[in-house]
């Protein structure tokens, strides 16, 4: 079974999916993640982004994993823990870039696809419900006020330890919510089956509670 749960950045998607995830006794899969370890990669090895081949070679040669572990998804980049690394501004300002590259998004989609095959899963990013596993058993799409997002994205930044202000991590969300629905390959985008979830005026157990009972509801 397939939980694919989309939507534009700070929507309250990964809280959401990981605490569905755990009350449904399924495996948690953050797709975000994996794109960002592929643009954390990139940086490292100085890879000019606009150098397609340079980018497939990176792509091929790296090795990555992500498993769950306890509460938290650890990421591994040829055999690094980089989950920490991952949330960093610099990758988080050049993700939707490398994301937007076709190769890349074949890569990712193959390990999420061979993930999902093996376990039950709440799949949480842009496109699960629309060309992962179009498939899927439930769709959500959570969607979200831009600055009550920004907020919360502002303070995630602050327990890390990053000083931004609320106007920079705004521009950044819309920046890259502009990117990541107008690209080509696999654009953020409401699958026409997907339950909408407007998570402004809602608490996290809300939002779970909702997506919990629609499971409930049709598994019963
Ligand atoms: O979810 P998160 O904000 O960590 O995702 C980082 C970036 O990864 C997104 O802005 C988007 O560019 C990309 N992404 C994607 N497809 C997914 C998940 C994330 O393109 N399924």
């Amino acid at each position: 079974m397939i939980v694919a749960i989309d939507g534009p950045a700070a929507s309250g998607k990964s809280t959401t999916a990981k605490m569905v995830a755990k009350k449904l006794k399924m495996t948690y899969l953050d797709t975000g993640a994996m794109y960002r370890a592929v643009t954390l990669a990139l940086l490292r090895s100085n890879t000019d982004l606009d150098d397609y081949d340079s980018v497939c070679q990176v792509v091929d040669e790296l090795e990555l994993d992500i498993y769950d572990q306890g509460a938290k998804t650890v990421v591994k980049l040829d055999g690094e823990d980089v989950s920490q690394a991952i949330r960093s501004m610099p990758v988080t300002e050049n993700v939707s870039a490398v994301s937007a590259v076709k190769y890349v998004r074949e890569a990712m989609v193959e390990i999420q696809r061979n993930i999902g095959k093996k376990t039950n899963c709440v799949v949480e990013g842009r496109d699960i419900g629309t060309v992962v596993f179009p498939d899927a058993e439930f769709k959500i799409f959570m969607v979200a006020d831009v600055k009550m997002r920004a907020e919360r994205r502002l303070k995630e930044l602050h327990e890390m330890g990053e000083n931004r202000s609320l106007q920079e991590v705004m521009t950044d969300l819309k920046r890259r919510d502009e990117k990541d629905s107008t690209r080509s390959h696999s654009p953020l985008q409401k699958a026409d089956e997907a339950i909408e979830i407007d998570t402004s005026m809602l608490s996290i157990d809300q939002q779970v509670g909702k997506i919990i009972n629609l499971v409930r509801e049709k598994n019963n």
